[in-house]
């Protein structure tokens, strides 16, 4: 078991020693909160911490990581909050911590391809600080490490997990050693007969192939030195996993695998020159076969990843692999974004970070000039920088959404129905406006309802363009469907005042004339521009009863000019707030019982008003029509009344339970004495004329009331 002078004996040879004594600190807080605590393996919990503090430290990552790997379980196991860890390790470890936990609380298991690349970019945009994932990937490791302990499930689940979202991640930020390392432990889970018998027969012919690799290896460094180049030859097996996945991809067996053995020359000089000169000579050495040389100098990797790959013809007519890099690209091949992100003394930690995110921003815009785009597009994401967040569905996908984005735009992405007849949205199972903005990591569930419909106010809460195109399309689609019945409507009663049917007219050649006269090309959009108050019924009518006129002779034209009264007046039925075309006043609030005309409104339904508003008269008498209360359900209206009475102690109090025993909510009240008179404004949700009048004469009745009025707005 590690211990923790082990950790300290390697931070001190980089950290200054305070920062030993909060690493010191942060384990023995550790060993206490987790104290009593076993891993399944039956070894005290605290080892797993430990280990990762030493993988951290072997990183030689800053103080505030290490202390964060050891107390990265401490608030999901413990009773520990991170209010507790900020006191006693500051805002920075903090911050981690708090990072690792929310991670901690997610699972995304196996996944397609496909959506196990959101997953990554989730992970990365919820690690907004990149230390996050270092701890996360280190805690990864230990966790592989012994994943025997667990049940045979969970050890598919969580060795499928590393394998299609820990690896990559760690492939990402350029840290090879943790990607082969993820990659060989979650094969041996996850295929373990193929990785028994591969690495049987890699431990079986290891002698021979070490007499090999020494013999290649003393070859390229005569050739090295003839040139005068100096620098290091590695040989090593590649690991099971490359192995494995080579022999997969190539159908090859494994005594195929030539390039079993990756061999690899470190320049000890950062001269780039000098990699392709030593390429040249390895090239003079063995002929190179065509096709397989890349330059990932000229053009690195999307992790940045820099070096000479070539694969030759060698001594025994094999293909051999070799790369070729300075010592800093080999720095950058092994610990990837870790490599520049060591402590270094006289500078905090924060700068340092600064530069490395610019640096790889830098490096990504680097790409976007010389790498596929939809790779760059790609890598992009990663760059912890999105302008995205990522959510979970309940069934736990993972979906991407612009910032800003509201439950409204998640429901839209599921179906245009769970969009149109969303009532509610659930977050992290707590009930949300549906105005929320939606966080990254947050799990979100939507509650509908038949027969439920959108809301133009929902346009203002809404970012993504399905959302937006699928609300205007119900609006519009809404719009003409009410404008259509209602401009059917109009024409049926005006037609009926001349004596004359819709039907039979419409069938005639004079409609032709009307769609031309009218710009339209059919009879519903004329019958629609009639329900939108473009073109008035009369208009139409006035048009057929030329024709009418023309063909009956005198007597009957008196006729047609004397039935009109007779015929009686339908009238349109209002059937409540259901109808979206149809809106009452706000400068009059009508109520049922009240008489009323409605206003046809250009585009935007009828609008109803008292028949004694002022304002009604004011408007064109052509687009008024005749409207009549359907109340079939039981609906309340706003209505304001203003109660004038002596100023006498609860007053108000009186008014407002004389208005309440009618079981009539008070939506708004206001008070204003002056000179001993006071004012009362309520605005209170009646149900009819009748039931305002009740309440009105009831309030008359109170001894120290003077007047009451209904209102206007003016
Ligand atoms: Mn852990």
């Amino acid at each position: 078991m590690l211990r923790i002078t082990d950790i300290l004996d390697k931070a001190q040879s980089y950290l200054p020693a305070e920062e030993l004594e909060m690493i010191e600190k942060a384990y023995i807080y550790s060993a206490t909160v987790h104290q009593g605590q076993v891993r399944l393996s039956g070894e005290p919990y605290l080892t797993h911490p430990m280990e990762v503090a030493g993988i951290l430290v072997d990183m030689k990552l800053d103080a505030a990581t290490i202390i964060s790997g050891l107390l990265h379980d401490t608030v999901e196991d413990t009773l520990t909050t991170l209010e507790q860890i900020e006191k006693e390790f500051g805002k920075d470890v903090a911050f981690l911590v708090g990072g690792l936990t929310k991670l901690s609380l997610i699972s995304f298991g196996s996944q397609e391809e496909r959506l196990a690349e959101n997953f990554r970019k989730m992970i990365l945009a919820m690690s907004a600080d990149i230390r996050i994932l270092l701890v996360r990937l280190a805690d990864r490791i230990h966790n592989m490490k012994t994943l025997q302990y667990q049940t045979p499930d969970k050890r598919a689940y969580i060795a499928k997990e590393t394998m299609d979202i820990y690896a990559p991640l760690a492939n990402r930020l350029g840290i090879n050693w943790m990607k082969i390392l993820l990659e060989d432990l979650s094969f041996k889970y996850l295929h373990p007969e193929e990785y028994n018998e591969l690495s049987r027969r890699v431990v079986k012919t290891k002698e021979s192939r070490d007499l090999y690799t020494e013999e290649v290896k003393s070859i390229i460094r005569r050739e090295l030195e003839k040139f005068s180049i100096k620098g290091e030859v590695e040989g090593r097996a590649k690991h099971l996993y490359g192995i494995y996945k080579k022999m997969q991809e190539q159908h090859l067996d494994f005594d195929e695998v030539y390039d079993l053995i990756a061999f690899r020359l470190i320049l000890d000089s950062d001269n780039v020159k000098l990699c392709y000169e030593a390429l040249s000579s390895v090239h003079a050495l063995w002929k190179p076969v065509p096709g397989r040389f890349k330059d990932y100098i000229a053009m690195p990797k999307a992790n940045n990843y820099q070096s000479l790959h070539t694969t030759v013809i060698g001594p025994y007519g094999e293909r051999l692999e070799i790369q070729i890099r300075t010592k800093a690209m080999h720095e950058w091949a092994e610990k990837g974004i870790a490599a520049h992100w060591k402590y270094k003394e006289g500078r905090t930690f924060k700068d340092d970070e600064d530069t490395q995110i610019k640096k790889l921003r830098e490096m990504l815009e680097m790409q976007q000039e010389i790498k596929d785009p939809r790779e760059f597009m790609s890598n992009l994401k990663l760059a912890l920088f999105p302008e995205e967040v990522y959510v979970f569905t309940p069934k736990g996908d993972v979906k991407s959404f612009p910032k800003g984005a509201t439950p409204i735009d998640f429901a839209y992405s599921i179906h245009t129905d769970v969009g149109n007849k969303c009532i509610g949205a659930k977050v992290n199972r707590n009930i949300v406006p549906l105005k929320y903005e939606l966080q990254n990591g947050d799990r979100v569930e939507i509650t509908t309802q038949a027969g439920h419909h959108p809301s133009k106010d929902w346009l203002k809460y809404v970012v993504t363009t399905r959302a937006i195109s699928k609300i205007r399309n119900w609006i519009n689609l809404e719009e003409k469907k009410s404008s259509l019945a209602l401009g059917r409507d109009l024409l049926d009663k005006e037609f009926k005042r001349h004596n004359l049917k819709l039907s039979t007219s419409v069938k005639s050649e004079e409609i032709r004339k009307l769609f031309v006269e009218h710009g339209v090309n059919s009879l519903d959009d004329l019958i629609s521009q009639v329900g939108c108050g473009r073109i008035s019924a009369k208009q139409i009518v006035n048009h057929f009863l030329v024709e009418e006129l023309a063909k009956i002779p005198g007597p009957a034209l008196e006729k047609v000019k004397k039935k009109p009264e007779a015929t009686p007046s339908l009238g349109i039925s209002l059937t409540g707030i259901d109808n979206v075309m149809v809106k009452f006043a706000k400068c009059c609030n009508p109520i049922p019982g009240d008489d009323i005309a409605g206003y046809i409104s250009r585009g935007r339904g009828i609008t109803v008003h008292t028949r004694n508003c002022p304002h009604i008269k004011n408007l064109d008498p052509e687009r008024i029509v005749d409207v009549n209360w359907d109340v079939r359900e039981k609906q309340t209206y706003p209505v304001r009344i203003k109660v004038v009475c002596a100023d006498r102690k609860g007053i108000l109090t009186e008014v407002s339970s004389t208005i309440s025993s009618f079981d009539v909510n008070i939506s708004y009240a206001q008070v204003e004495t002056i000179d001993l008179i006071a004012t009362c404004n309520f605005v209170i949700d009646v149900n009819n004329l009748k039931q305002l009048n009740q309440i009105v004469l009831a309030i008359k009745q109170l001894k120290a009331v003077k007047s009451i009025e209904r209102m206007r707005k003016s």
